[in-house]
């Protein structure tokens, strides 16, 4: 296509999975558009479009053909969540529903049905049938001008079907649980939103921003880059940034999902949507809406719809064929066993999009309750894919580890090769110290975690470290660049041609006791060697003991790092190790195990293991809050630095996926017994119509077992 372009409209009206596909190929039939995502929980149609073939007011119109309505995007921001269904409606709804069930099966078993419905004459039944399955009607109707069957259509068969019988009152109680169904399966479809729609409630509207003249508040999307914006205690932060001025704790729970307040003074990043607690700050604004974290995460959240598991796929397919197939049966009640009482109750008894819900109100109860707790998945597919997996690998350098190495040693030579701890590195003579200085500013744009161990030390010793020309990181090895006309390099003794023998002594010693070692080369000449340590993460050896009870049948250690170290760390935590490799590596074994059929989760920090990630099965990234590359590489980003959430969310997907198979074998088994004994007449049609919201129901009730997991 030559010219494309993203929009995104609001879609109001979406009760079920079919509305979706409804509305999607309403809109796929307009000319340009190349592609459509509609999404039932966040109420949206993501389209791939070219502008000069199509405008957004013929989508508009398309989308209002098909039977629903569009809202402006501002509008919908502003709706309160949830206010539909309040408590006392519903309460209203279930008495109501009560009652009548209770009339009807006692009048159905007392026989009175028959007596009744000689009573009530057409003229009566007939109004009172038109107006209270009007929106149904309508939805029918509309989507009968679609050449589309919907659950409605069938129903509406029935009650049509039971006029001309003459059954009166069966059509009017079949038209009141008709209408009963719809309510359960919007309830069903808003429940389904409401985690989505409170996380997403939670965005900043507006934002205190210092001006020439003062403070002014403005609406959120008038703030700029760079701009100032004021924070005072209790106040939520709108902006992503950095602080400027002040202190404040900050409760970033809306991210990470930790409840303990955070310290932030001048220097801190602070994220919008968390909420500044004692103390009143000065931010300046890095990003703003979907530029910051908390933005990016409700924009994956409620696209997270589009990544189906395959259970889903099938299900949908299934749900296609479901009408067509009851059609059949009905046809043959009527036409074979001439059973036109038995013909309205299968017609009723099926009405239900409960396969098409099975698995998607289970994934987003799960997806939902992940991003309160600082766990984004990003698809129901990669809940399923986790539950499966049998392969764990891990990333060492900052996802086992801190990632906050410091320099314990240092090797220097002058006059022969000298080891010291790096509280001494102070008294030496400056000449000596060149190659830290050299090293500083070699590193000074790496994100390795090392090279904040270099830059560390260097400040320490009281310096700045100079701008570096020519910076080329190494990926996996170190770095590179000319800092005052020298060559330095950085990083692993792969980049040294050969050490002379008194060093390697001294290195052995080092790495055995677990160090990480920085080689610095000054024009090709070795000129010293940094010792680095980082400290464990304290709760790996708890976390990675519960995960090898979860009975993963590979559990594999992946580091750039040196064999001590990656042997030392294995050992304790009784898994296996490879080291030394480059990041083309760790994407080669994740292959080889692909290769062999098995199911691969990848643990990293998403930084310089992002292929990697990218290439597992499930890549789950570490601490990835304020990391937009560690959230836009995984397919699991844990936003709080805190490994038990990974044996968590691999519970959690299996959890998830044993509710998804109550769900669909609950509905499978309700439909067959129904339809069977709807078809050889044992089941009235108003028990039939009476039941058939009761998938929807246990559906619900199943999967919001999953929106309270912890
Ligand atoms: P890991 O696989 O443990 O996360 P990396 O692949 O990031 O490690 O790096 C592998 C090794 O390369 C490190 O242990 C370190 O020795 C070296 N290295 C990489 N980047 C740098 C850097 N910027 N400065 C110094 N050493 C580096
Ligand atoms: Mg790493």
């Amino acid at each position: 296509m030559a010219n494309a372009e993203k929009v995104e409209v609001p879609v109001i009206g979406m009760d079920c999975m079919e509305c979706t596909q409804h509305v999607n190929r309403s809109i796929s039939r307009l000319p340009g558009i190349s592609h459509v995502e509609v999404f039932l929980t966040s109420e949206k149609a993501v389209i791939q479009l070219d502008p000069d073939l199509v405008s957004e007011r013929e989508i508009h119109k398309a989308i209002r053909d098909a039977g629903y309505e569009v809202v402006p995007l501002s509008e919908k921001r502003l709706e309160i969540p949830g206010s539909e269904y309040s408590k006392p409606i519903l309460t209203l709804l279930g008495i109501v529903f009560g009652v009548v069930l209770f009339v009807v099966v006692v009048g159905e078993w007392l026989g009175l049905f028959e007596v009744v419905t000689q009573l009530v004459p057409w003229y009566i039944a007939l109004p009172l049938i038109g107006l209270l399955g009007y929106p149904v009607f309508r939805k029918v109707i509309k989507a009968a001008f679609q050449r589309q069957i919907i659950s409605h259509t069938l129903m509406s068969v029935g009650v049509i079907a039971a006029c001309i019988t003459g059954e009166w009152a069966t059509a009017v109680v079949l038209v009141f649980f008709m209408r009963v169904g719809d309510y359960v399966e919007r309830f069903t479809a808003e429940r389904a939103r409401r985690a989505i729609k409170d996380l997403a409630a939670m965005a900043p509207q507006s934002a205190r921003v210092q001006g020439k003249t003062g403070e002014t508040e403005i609406p959120i999307g008038d703030v700029k880059a760079g701009d100032t914006v004021i924070v005072r205690p209790g106040e939520l932060i709108p902006v992503d940034g950095e602080v400027i001025a002040g202190h404040a704790t900050i409760d970033q729970a809306s991210i990470t999902g930790e409840a303990m307040p955070v310290e932030a003074g001048p220097g801190a990043h602070v994220f919008a949507a968390t909420v500044a607690q004692l103390g009143s700050i000065r931010v300046r604004t890095a990003g703003i809406g979907t530029d910051t974290t908390f933005g990016k995460i409700i924009q994956l959240v409620e696209e997270a719809e589009a990544h189906r598991a395959n259970v889903q796929r099938v299900a949908d397919k299934f749900s296609s064929y479901y009408l067509p197939i009851v059609l059949g049966i009905a046809a043959v009640t009527m036409f074979i066993r001439r059973d036109p009482i038995a013909t309205v109750a299968v017609l009723v008894v099926a009405c239900s999009c409960a396969f098409a819900l099975a698995t998607p109100i289970a994934m987003l109860a799960s997806i939902g309750a992940g991003a309160k707790h600082g766990l984004l998945i990003k698809g129901g597919k990669y809940l399923e894919t986790l539950a499966g997996a049998d392969v764990l690998l891990i990333d060492k350098t900052g996802t086992l580890t801190l990632g906050q190495p410091q320099i314990v040693k240092v090797m220097v030579n002058d006059k022969g090769w000298h080891l010291m701890d790096t509280a001494a590195v102070k008294t030496m003579p400056p000449a000596d110290l060149e190659f830290i200085h050299l090293a500083a500013a070699a590193e000074r744009y790496s994100e390795h975690p090392l090279a904040e161990a270099v830059r560390h030390l260097y400040e320490e010793l009281g310096f700045t470290p100079a701008e570096p020309d020519d910076f080329r990181a190494l990926p996996g090895v170190g770095v590179q660049a000319d800092v005052a006309g020298k060559q330095v390099v950085v990083g692993l003794q792969r980049l040294t041609a050969d050490l002379p023998g008194d060093i390697e002594r001294i290195t052995t010693q080092l790495l055995s006791q677990g160090a990480t070692l920085i080689y610095v080369h000054i024009d090709g000449q070795l000129q010293g060697v940094l010792g680095a340590q980082d400290t464990l993460r304290p709760e790996v050896p708890q976390a990675i003991g519960e995960l090898l009870g979860l009975g993963f049948s590979h559990v594999e250690l992946l580091t750039g790092d040196n064999a001590y170290a990656a042997a030392d760390l294995a050992k304790d935590l009784k898994i296996k190790y490879r080291a030394e490799l480059l990041p083309e590596d760790k994407i080669r074994i994740v292959k080889e195990y692909q290769n062999q059929g098995h199911t691969v989760v990848m643990v990293g920090d998403g930084v310089n293991d992002a292929p990697a990630l990218a290439q597992a099965d499930v890549g789950i990234a570490m601490g990835a809050a304020g990391s937009d590359v560690a959230i836009e590489a995984a397919h699991i980003a844990l936003l709080r630095e805190d490994w038990n959430l990974v044996p968590d969310v691999v519970r959690i997907a299996r959890r998830t996926m044993r509710v998804v198979k109550m769900n669909i074998g609950f509905t499978a088994v309700y439909n067959l017994l129904g339809l069977t004994l709807a078809a050889f007449g044992y089941l009235p049609p108003v028990f039939a119509a009476a039941l058939q919201s009761i998938p929807d129901l246990g559906i619900l009730a199943n999967s919001s077992r999953l929106i309270k997991q912890k």
